[in-house]
């Protein structure tokens, strides 16, 4: 249900699935114009040969200057990580055979055309089946193909009904054109759509960790950069907590891999469960993980962190309480200009609580004391790290 929610409307996907799509639509608008960019022009010598001068002159301007925007777009159209910009692209695509259609047709219609020419020009009137089909080449959902649908129904709808002269319809009927165009591109959203769920399906595998479902380290430098990027402009704060197990290698010697293996997966589920549905969790390494809490504070972020603490990360297989050694960064306190640094920071203070003796939660200030003089603790001034108390 879900799933389906997120292929019907545009916005509330993970991001990373967003900036796979952008780039998806970018380089297939590319390739499409590329292709267009050439074959426009061509078609000159076919009008040359089937209609009389000056209507072939008309039509041979009309594809220069066609060409010449699907140029543009090759050219200025660098690959995009921005959904809004690559939807622009597409527009900016779908724009120029819609112009050319809406000239080139009430154009022709002065001319008496016969015969073989008749033939070659319901390549012209044709040209909003073309662009409706061609929707299906792009992983786009069910809302942006409804607007790209009403669009091009839109326009073909009303032409004839503005220019004085009346399209040449190879249909019984206008309606009839209208009703075959608009199935079409109800086919083509469908296909844009199951594109769109397959790339989904894609990155959300290979961006989690098939053994904690955690991000990969690779997926989660994607995630971190793009919210270190979001609070930078929105001058947000956004913490990051290096989360390391203790003494985890001593699962695997005592009781076995397997063991250690469940152990993870519980830790992994553990930390997601008692953060908030906005952080997310990376698993950076073997048994550490990163958890990145956009719009949090210092304050905000050792709530969570010290309830995982206070319950565990689950349970070693001798029942004991499995801990761990936790270093917390935040991007404005700590001053940084670089997601790599604001880790950097955390993966140090987590080395600072295993010095100590692990077990506990390191932040700007040394460690975290316990819930309830959290607030008189945060913020002194001290450097890394102190030697107060155990939690
Ligand atoms: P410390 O408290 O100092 O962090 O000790 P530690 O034993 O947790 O740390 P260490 O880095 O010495 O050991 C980490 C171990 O995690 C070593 C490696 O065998 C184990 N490990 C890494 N990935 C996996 C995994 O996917 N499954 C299992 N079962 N073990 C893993
Ligand atoms: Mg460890
Ligand atoms: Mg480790």
């Amino acid at each position: 249900m879900t799933n389906l929610l997120k292929l019907l409307l545009p916005g509330d996907r993970i991001p990373l699935a967003e900036q796979h799509r952008a780039q998806i639509i970018t380089s297939r608008v590319r390739v499409v114009a590329w292709m267009f960019a050439l074959l426009t022009p061509a078609w000159i010598l076919v009008d040359a040969l089937t209609y009389e001068w000056p209507l072939w002159g008309y039509l041979a301007a009309l594809r220069i200057g066609a060409a010449l925007c699907f140029a543009m777009i090759v050219i200025w159209g660098v690959e995009t990580r921005d959904i809004w910009r690559a939807r622009r692209m597409l527009l900016a695509l779908m724009l120029i055979p819609m112009t050319f259609f809406i000239i080139s047709n009430p154009l022709m219609a002065r001319f008496e055309i016969h015969g073989v020419a008749e033939a070659v020009s319901m390549g012209y009137i044709f040209l909003p089946f073309v662009m409706m089909a061609g929707l299906s080449v792009f992983p786009i959902t069910a809302l942006e193909g409804l607007l790209f649908v009403l669009s091009i129904l839109t326009v073909t709808a009303i032409l004839p009904l503005v220019t004085e002269h009346l399209i040449l319809v190879p249909f019984n009927s206008y309606l009839g054109a209208i009703w075959l165009l608009a199935l079409i591109g109800v086919v083509a959203t469908f296909s844009g759509m199951s594109q769109l769920h397959f790339m989904y399906q894609l990155v959300k595998q290979s961006s989690h960790d098939p053994l904690t479902q955690a991000y990969t380290r690779r997926a989660g430098m994607e995630m971190l950069e793009l919210h270190f990027h979001q609070a930078l402009r929105n001058n947000a704060p956004l913490a990051i907590a290096f989360v390391d197990i203790d003494h985890f290698k001593l699962i695997n010697d005592r009781y076995g891999h397997e063991e250690g293996d469940n152990a993870l997966r519980a830790a992994a589920e553990n930390i997601r469960r008692t953060l908030r549905g906005s952080d997310l969790v990376i698993r950076w390494g073997g048994e550490e993980f990163v958890v990145i809490m956009p719009h949090t504070e210092y304050a905000n972020a050792t709530i969570p962190l010290q309830r995982l603490q206070e319950r565990g990360l689950g349970e070693r297989p001798d029942e004991s309480r499995l801990t761990a050694s936790i270093g917390l960064a935040e991007r404005i306190q700590d001053e940084s200009s670089d997601f790599r640094h604001l880790v950097a920071l955390a993966d140090q203070r987590m080395y600072i609580a295993k010095q100590q003796g692990r077990d506990r939660i390191i932040t700007e200030g040394g460690e975290r004391p316990p819930t309830g003089s959290r607030a008189e603790a945060f913020h002194q001034p001290s450097p890394l790290p102190t030697t107060s108390q155990a939690l």
